[in-house]
């Protein structure tokens, strides 16, 4: 492509919303044939309200909730701001917290020990469900996240969050396809949780329970199956996956790491910004050739 016809580009997406960092993600988004989103705060509103709250044999849901929520004080997951909103004020304080990247937490409160976590967490610790376990499985179906409690070594609630799709994400999926295009999603959510999810929206191709190190290998795997891949994500866990692929999109209200690592950034939280993108890429490459 000339510079010129670059500049004109860059400068029509721009109006539309979406940032080219660098000249030749232009070019390179053409070639693509993939487009994988990562799922919490792109695809879905990113702020997950609790659903559902149950208890189980001996514990009482709501003291469950406070220890959970006390447990979660200092992170930053978007399960954490949940359970915070939903459990309330004047809540006891946590000591020892350790973080279990793509699982979960580990905390010490009013000296009971608490997990906080996925399902995987659980096995990890071998904690038993007993019931919980088809609880957890009906949460999922519905496209909901189970957040497991367990405390003192034993299971003692189970929460669901559920997180809103975004309203131009099953449009954006749409008109990709229209393009000829493979969609898939990567998320870090259980297998039926991403399904469900998926379905609403319209994606075919969904990796699940991916670790956090594990998005880049996800890209990987996608380009070997289907050629180059545009990958778009707001969140620090997305950020070698965003450097890792052909092209990299980043929204623009996610965290500063996606927004460095990416080659565009979509001003706006809309992923409307990536068929945009795309939109203006085939046209500028489409008048050079
Ligand atoms: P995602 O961005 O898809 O949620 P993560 O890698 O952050 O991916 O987490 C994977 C899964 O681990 C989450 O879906 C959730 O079930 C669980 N998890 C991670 N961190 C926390 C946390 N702080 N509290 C509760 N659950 C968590
Ligand atoms: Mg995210």
């Amino acid at each position: 492509a000339t510079p010129t016809s670059i500049m004109v580009g860059t400068g029509r997406a721009a109006e539309l919303g979406v940032l080219f960092r660098k000249g030749d993600a232009l070019q390179r988004l053409d070639g693509v044939k993939v487009v994988a989103f990562d799922k919490t705060g792109t695809l879905t509103e990113g702020r997950p309200e609790l659903v559902r709250r149950v208890a189980a044999e001996g514990f009482e849901a709501d003291a469950v909730l406070r220890l959970a929520a006390s447990a979660e004080g200092g992170s930053e997951h978007p399960i954490a701001r949940a359970l915070e909103r939903a459990a309330g004020a004047d809540l006891p304080r946590a000591e020892g917290v350790e973080a279990i990247p793509g699982h979960g937490l580990r905390a010490t409160v009013e000296g009971r020990a608490v997990l906080v976590g996925a399902e995987r967490l659980m096995k990890r610790e071998g904690i038993a469900l007993g019931d919980m376990g088809q609880e957890l499985r009906s949460m999922s179906a519905k496209g909901q996240t189970p957040v497991l409690v367990a405390v003192d070594g034993v299971i003692a609630g189970g929460f669901a969050v559920a997180d809103r799709v975004k309203p131009g994400a099953k449009a954006a999926v749409a008109a990709l396809h229209e393009r000829g295009l493979k969609v898939a999603m990567v998320t870090g959510d259980t297998q039926a949780t991403a399904d469900a999810i998926a379905a609403e929206v319209g994606i075919d191709v969904v990796r699940a329970g991916v670790l956090p190190e594990g998005k880049v290998d996800a890209v990987r795997d996608l380009q070997r199956q289907y050629g180059a891949v545009a990958f778009v994500g707001d969140g620090i866990n997305d950020a070698p996956a965003l450097a890792e692929a052909e092209v990299g999109l980043a929204i623009g209200t996610g965290t500063d790491v996606a927004v460095e690592a990416a080659d565009v950034v979509m001003v706006s939280g809309d992923v409307a910004g990536a068929v945009n993108a795309l939109h203006v890429s085939r046209s500028v490459m489409r008048n050079i050739r």
